[in-house]
């Protein structure tokens, strides 16, 4: 059968199920067109492959109306150009589709843009930059240039995508130091509303640039990366286990660390609390840790406690193996919160909150399990942000030290999605009331806390406002309009929007 009959076919196929509407249809024909070979329906290898690629695999279940897989910047500017001609058509952006929330790098009934095949990593030695393309996971990005004695600020596991990581911030184990990942884009090679493929720099377009570093996709989809590249050599990482009659000390251990990580910011740790234990995830950017990096968790008696020198890809790309056989369904929510000098016992209330919704919500559900994940976001961090020329998130140098806590989800039964959702829900609006009081309670006794805490959106959930958090907002989203004036982005594709 000619090629174009079996097109024919696929598409009656598909407008049999007659989701996806006529302009819909018309747009992925005109893709088709525009791009032979690169544009796939429901039933066909390609489309499934891409469509069960996601790290929540309910999201499989959306289902686009057809899944267009680019392999240049031209293309995408080809797509961004036919999805202009019908506005009621919507669509979605995926590098390697780890965000979880439903809708974001994936899209039901409409069109799927897929990056993987505009992959790759370059080393300019002279300039030292990385030129990194969106597609693609970070291992594969980090281990080639491991080669050359160097890095990039990357996500924390190897298997983690790279565009919505750069585009939505990026904490990494050298953020302490470097500031979020997003804080090192040098250029982006951006196909803006209009289809049209800019290179935006902090030089030609200073609030652009700005926007851009933690903005997500509100003003275009970027092809390429121009990173910042840092010497690495071999580095400490460690895990260690606590039993839980140890939970006070070990919270105390986590407040101290947060509240010094900027004396050492080549340290690192990402603690998490859940699936009946607390492990301590631990990393220094040198081959042996000083003694007193880690504080108060030295002195801690450990269930389990292992660490050694080993090459940074090596750290990133330890559980890569592991992640080819997760197949779950999993959520995300966020929340930051100031850290309190005065009061370290909060990091135990905020853990024991959690506990008691959890408990509450899933009585008889034994096949949901949830975590948090507590990060240090050390001003440290904010330093290093403001003297690359600022985020979206709107970190300074002078602002307190805060912590994020990613709270997921990992379940298999789609009939427990709600319950998951609503539980992470309930946990950040009680925070959010809670810090109202501790807040009035630390006035009362003359200690000011800190303000302005915005959410990090790489660990966001679906409804959460994580713009409306930042603090020049307002700027952002005049611009976002002059750039996209018909709200192709703000209106169209998925992933977090600046609220009206
Ligand atoms: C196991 C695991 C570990 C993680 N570890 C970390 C970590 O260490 N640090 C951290 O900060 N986060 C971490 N995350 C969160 C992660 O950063 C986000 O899920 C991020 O979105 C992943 O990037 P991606 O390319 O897979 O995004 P996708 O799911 O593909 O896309 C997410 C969003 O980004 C937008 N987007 C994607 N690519 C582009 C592009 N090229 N141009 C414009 N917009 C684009 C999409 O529109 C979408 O809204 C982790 C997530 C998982 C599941």
């Amino acid at each position: 059968m000619a090629p174009s009959s079996i097109w024919t076919l696929a598409l009656l196929a598909a407008a049999a199920t007659a989701l996806p509407t006529a302009e819909t249809q018309a747009t992925c024909a005109d893709i088709k067109n525009a791009l032979p070979g690169r544009l796939w329906l429901p039933g066909e290898a390609a489309y499934t492959k891409e469509n069960r690629d996601y790290y929540n695999i309910g999201l499989a279940e959306l289902g686009p109306a057809c899944i267009t897989l680019p392999t240049s910047a031209e293309d995408v500017s080809k797509i961004v150009k036919i999805l202009n001609v019908r506005p009621g058509v919507r669509f979605a952006i995926k590098s390697g589709g780890h965000d979880p929330n439903p809708g974001q790098s994936s899209v039901k009934d409409g069109v799927l843009v897929a990056l993987r095949h505009i992959n790759g990593t370059e080393y300019d030695a002279q300039k030292n930059v990385a030129y990194v393309k969106p597609g693609g996971h970070w291992s594969s990005v980090i281990g080639p240039l491991a080669k050359k004695n160097v890095t990039v600020v990357s996500g924390r596991l190897g298997v983690v995508g790279i565009g919505g990581y750069l585009m939505q911030g990026g904490n990494s184990f050298l953020s302490a130091q470097h500031g979020l990942a997003a804080d090192s884009i040098l250029e982006w090679e951006l196909v803006a509303a209009n289809g049209s493929i800019i290179t935006v720099n902090a030089k030609r377009y200073p609030d652009l640039a700005r926007a851009l570093r933690g903005g997500g996709d509100q003003f275009g989809i970027c092809t390429k990366f121009t990173l910042q590249a840092y010497p690495i050599g071999p580095v400490w990482s460690g895990t260690k286990a606590y039993a839980a009659k140890d939970r006070e000390a070990v919270f105390e251990a986590l407040a101290d660390f947060v509240e010094n990580n900027h004396k050492d910011p080549k340290a690192a740790i990402i603690f998490t609390s859940g699936l009946g234990s607390a492990s301590l995830m631990q990393f220094y950017d040198g081959p042996t840790p000083p003694k007193g990096a880690f504080g108060k968790f030295e002195n801690l008696k450990a269930t389990m406690d292992v660490g050694k020198t080993q090459s940074y890809a090596d750290v990133i790309g330890a559980t890569d193996g592991l992640f080819n056989f997760f197949s779950s369904r999993t959520s995300f929510r966020s929340i930051t919160l100031p850290h309190l000098p005065h009061d370290h016992g909060y990091y135990s209330r905020v853990d024991a909150l959690w506990s008691n919704i959890t408990a509450k919500h899933l009585k008889g559900r034994y096949l949901v399990g949830s975590t948090l994940a507590f990060q240090p976001f050390p001003n440290s961090m904010g330093k290093a942000t403001e003297t690359k020329g600022g985020n979206a998130m709107g970190l300074k140098g002078s602002d307190h030290t805060r912590f994020v806590i990613e709270i997921a989800g990992i379940y298999s039964r789609k009939a427990d999605d709600d319950v998951v959702q609503e539980m992470s829900r309930e946990y950040t609006q009680v925070l959010t009331e809670q810090l109202q009081g501790v807040k009035a309670s630390a006035k009362a006794k003359g200690i000011t806390v800190g303000e302005y805490n915005p959410m990090f959106g790489n660990d966001a959930g679906p409804d959460q406002d994580v713009m409306g958090s930042y603090r020049d907002v307002a700027t952002f989203r005049k611009l976002q309009k002059q750039l996209d004036p018909e709200g192709l982005f703000a209106k169209r594709a998925g992933g977090f929007k600046y609220p009206e």
